[in-house]
């Protein structure tokens, strides 16, 4: 019972990827933090969405240990575990392959900062860390898949509370945020970007980034220290 809460948290921001029409099959994983219990909840590996139950969501701790729970737990979640470890305030991970961020993901590029939609919701281009080496891969891959964001984002300058969404190579997205719902809107998000920045990118390959003052406006009217965009709280 202890964990109650947490689980139907994590179970209920995984049933969203589906609905968002973000993953096909057992594709992609949410995670949620408890921060106060040093602990986060993950989806099972490969049990599909339509038979998950709370019951079955796992407890780890930020180390990859199981805390809690009797089926083994994504395959993903030495990433997620290491993500936590280092950002300390982060409560929501989610990871998906949806089309158009994988897209760009295998291209390996950085997905272009080309307007107001995007500068909304960071007034970055969306990293995309280079593909991991061979011994990367063949050691501990998905502990190593955790340092390669650390990287990218020490190696560009960014923060990863203004930028809440990487793409790996050949492989996909990770989103986080404050909370799994807001990892998983994040994911949504991400998806429509790069499928904007695809479309915009065939209509003129030329086209340039938006220019300063219009993507730092838009960025900063939601989240700079005057942020005046909806309602407050
Ligand atoms: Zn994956």
């Amino acid at each position: 019972m202890m964990y109650e809460t947490l689980r139907d948290e994590c179970y209920e921001a995984n049933l969203q990827l589906p609905k968002l029409g973000l993953v096909l099959f057992t594709f992609g994983n949410v995670s949620a933090a408890d921060r106060d219990k040093a602990v986060f909840a993950i989806k099972p590996s490969g049990v599909p969405y339509d038979r998950l139950k709370p019951a079955d969501i796992v407890i780890m701790d930020y180390d990859a240990r199981v805390v809690d729970g009797s089926l083994r737990p994504s395959s993903d979640t030495k990433t997620h575990a290491l993500l936590y470890k280092t950002w300390s305030d982060i409560g929501g991970i989610t990871h998906t392959h949806s089309t158009y961020a994988v897209a760009w993901a295998q291209a390996g590029r950085d997905i272009p900062i080309f307007g107001t939609t995007h500068a909304d919701h960071t007034h970055q281009d969306i990293p995309c860390a280079p593909v991991l080496t061979d011994a990367m891969i063949e050691g501990d891959y998905e502990h190593e898949t955790g340092n390669q964001i650390f990287d990218v984002f020490r190696q560009k300058g960014l923060s990863y509370r203004e930028t809440e969404m990487v793409l790996l190579q050949n492989h996909g997205p990770f989103t986080w945020g404050k909370t799994a719902e807001k990892s998983v809107y994040n994911a949504a998000v991400l998806e429509e970007l790069a499928r904007m920045a695809y479309l915009t990118l065939q209509i003129n390959p030329e086209t340039p980034r938006i220019k300063d003052t219009l993507r730092m406006k838009h960025y900063e009217r939601k989240h700079g220290s005057n942020a005046y965009y909806g309602q407050g709280c």
